[in-house]
């Protein structure tokens, strides 16, 4: 039997209605990927590097598989696509609404080409670090050696993240 897998996975989204998508899109994980194991909570930030008036949110689930990474990423692409595109009036596809990032895989350390893991700005972002650290405290960054609530404690981003209840 193939050995399962430990993936955490970073949903989020800006386009209304936000908390439909991400919903969609957490079942789509349930569906495709596996069993999920842990979902933090809903956080909402100011948008990150580029101004927009509508706020992100953002949520991680723990999963459970059997897949192989490239093909979680594979998956994750086809999540995108499903949900993360909304046609405007004039039949055109709008901006993604649906980001499906990969945090984790294992302790594993991956750089190729279309696939770096851990995701090389998580430790970066208080939107990913603060629900990540919700579900996972004590997980060690394997590049860095620091676990999440470390590194959220080293982190220079201060923005703004609510947690949505
Ligand atoms: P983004 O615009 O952030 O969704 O970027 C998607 C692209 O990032 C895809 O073409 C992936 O091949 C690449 N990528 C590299 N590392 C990762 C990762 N850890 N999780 C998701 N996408 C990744």
């Amino acid at each position: 039997m193939d050995t399962p897998n430990i993936v955490f996975i970073l949903l989020g989204g800006n386009i209304e209605p936000r908390l439909k998508f991400m919903a969609e899109a957490r079942l789509e994980v349930e569906q495709n990927v596996g069993k999920l194991l842990a979902s933090s909570a809903i956080y909402e930030s100011e948008s990150w590097g580029f101004n927009s008036d509508a706020n992100f949110i953002n949520q991680v689930l723990k999963v459970r598989t059997v897949m192989k990474v490239n093909d979680i990423l594979q998956t994750a692409m086809e999540i995108e696509n499903k949900l993360g595109r909304v046609r405007n009036d004039n039949g055109k596809y709008a901006s993604r609404t649906m980001d499906v990032d990969i945090l984790y895989f294992n302790s594993e350390i991956i750089d190729e080409e279309n696939l770096t893991v851990p995701h090389p700005r998580l430790h970066l972002r208080r939107f990913t670090l603060l629900p990540l650290v919700e579900i996972a405290p004590d997980f060690i960054h394997p590049l860095l050696k620091k676990s999440n609530e470390e590194l959220l404690q080293l982190c220079g981003d201060k923005g703004n993240v609510q947690r949505l209840d």
